[in-house]
């Protein structure tokens, strides 16, 4: 087997704020990300003539990952679901997206690792740069078939 990983990145700008916490990301702030989205696969054969040599067309990648998560995101507060701006946002009509877990790095992560796999992709791990230098990495082995466990606490990259 000739097993492949190949990467696709993308950035996106979010706000979040992650209530409770103790230290300056308690405020609404945002950051621009950085995703990495790394497949593994085995290139197609001369029986997929189109997609010979590749693992999966970079192309599809692309589309697939600002589906599901890079348009959702862009531009949006990233919210658990429990800030009193939701609201404020939402009347205004301003993007929310409602994720149900606070919006670490790691969760992000998870839920992008997730998402990815469940769209079909063969994800083998995510890499979200919060900053340029903090990351969060998710091995899609290293989530149940049924979904990752967010923790609702956490930190950001506040240095
Ligand atoms: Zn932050």
């Amino acid at each position: 087997m000739n097993s492949v990983r190949v990467c696709k990145i993308f950035t996106f700008d979010a706000a979040h704020q992650l209530l409770g916490h103790t230290g300056k990301c308690a405020n609404l702030h945002g950051h621009t990300y950085t995703l990495e989205v790394v497949l593994q696969g085995e290139p197609q054969g001369a029986d997929h003539p189109v997609d010979e040599g590749f693992v999966l067309d970079f192309a599809d990648v692309k589309r697939i990952t600002k589906k599901w998560i890079v348009d959702p995101l862009d531009h949006a507060f990233l919210a658990m679901g429990n800030e009193p701006v939701v609201s404020i946002l939402q009347t205004t009509g301003s993007k929310v997206a409602v994720l149900g877990f606070r919006a670490t790095a790691e969760n992000l992560a998870l839920y992008t690792c997730h998402q990815l796999r469940q769209a079909g992709l063969p994800v083998y791990s995510v890499k979200l740069w919060e900053t340029p230098t903090a990351w969060a990495e998710v091995y899609a082995q290293d989530i149940p078939a049924g979904g990752p466990a967010y923790r609702v606490l956490g930190d950001c990259d506040g240095e």
